[in-house]
């Protein structure tokens, strides 16, 4: 089972650089960067719910039943555990369904990829927390790693829920166009969605102190930065208004 997380990780690592490649030349082509006409494609809400799928159940599975820790669970494990989950129960389920505009389409391809993605993902982070010596013991919950990962874990993930919030509310009268998002980290960035999901996963990093843990939030910084830079030009070139001051996605440095 060892070599299969490893091979986990070298193709989430591999899927990271070509994420980053491909994105860096064009960001991906759903949402705003869809082509029109575009083929290939399913609805958007039920695409979300199924590629995100595989992070919930896959974590699951091999937390409890393909590669379980040998001793049993620690309490640190069952929370990270739980954690994850918590995080996926919102972005898989709850995310998808509060989507506003039932007819966006959503690329196949990108479906496939993101799936497989979420596969490898799920299963590796599984492993790593239930097979980290350092988890096993509750005196990880004092480890500064835990308490700083946590907490920079926490103010990410309200960061994130904050601006998904904001994004949505532009569309609550039934708009299906794009407008300029305001209030919360939208102060500072254009995505504030992805700069909380990136500060999230390097929450995540830290406070399970694993090389899945730190491969993910390297892979969400792949994904997420390139294309937070396409919004960014797509925001002042589509608004002459649109606030000077704001950077991409790093507030005052990108
Ligand atoms: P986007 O910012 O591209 O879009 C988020 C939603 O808000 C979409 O429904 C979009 O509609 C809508 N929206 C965005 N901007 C505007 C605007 N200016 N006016 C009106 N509506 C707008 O984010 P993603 O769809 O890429 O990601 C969604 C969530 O998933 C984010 O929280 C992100 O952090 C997370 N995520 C995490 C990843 C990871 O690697 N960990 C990977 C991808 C996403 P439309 O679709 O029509 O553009």
């Amino acid at each position: 089972m060892e070599t299969a997380y490893l091979a986990a990780l070298g193709i989430i690592g591999l899927l990271g650089l070509s994420t980053l490649g491909a994105t860096l030349r064009q960001a991906g082509p759903y949402g705003r960067h869809m082509t029109a006409g575009q083929t290939g494609t399913m609805p958007a809400r039920a695409a979300w719910l199924l590629f995100e799928s595989p992070q919930w159940f896959a974590f699951a599975l091999t937390f409890w039943l393909v590669a379980p820790p040998e001793a049993g669970p620690s309490s640190v494990m069952l929370f990270l555990f739980g954690l994850w989950q918590a995080h996926y129960f919102y972005r898989g389920l709850i995310y998808p369904l509060r989507m506003r505009d039932r007819h966006k389409s959503f690329p196949i391809v990108a479906v496939c990829f993101g799936f497989v993605f979420n596969l490898c993902n799920g299963f590796a982070n599984a492993y790593a927390v239930g097979h980290a010596a350092h988890l096993m013991d509750t005196a990880w919950l004092g480890d500064p790693r835990f308490i700083v990962g946590l907490a920079v874990a926490a103010f990410g993930w309200v960061v994130n829920f904050q601006a998904d919030n904001i994004l949505l509310s532009l569309r609550g009268d039934g708009f299906t166009g794009y407008r300029i998002p305001h209030g919360g980290a939208f102060r500072w960035v254009s995505s504030a969605n992805y700069f909380g999901e990136i500060v999230f996963w390097w929450g995540w990093a830290i406070m399970s102190w694993t090389p899945a843990g730190l491969v993910f939030a390297l892979f969400s910084m792949a994904n997420l930065m390139p294309r937070a830079v396409a919004h960014h030009r797509w925001y002042r070139t589509r608004f002459p208004d649109y606030p000077k001051n704001r950077r991409a996605v790093i507030p005052h440095l990108l």
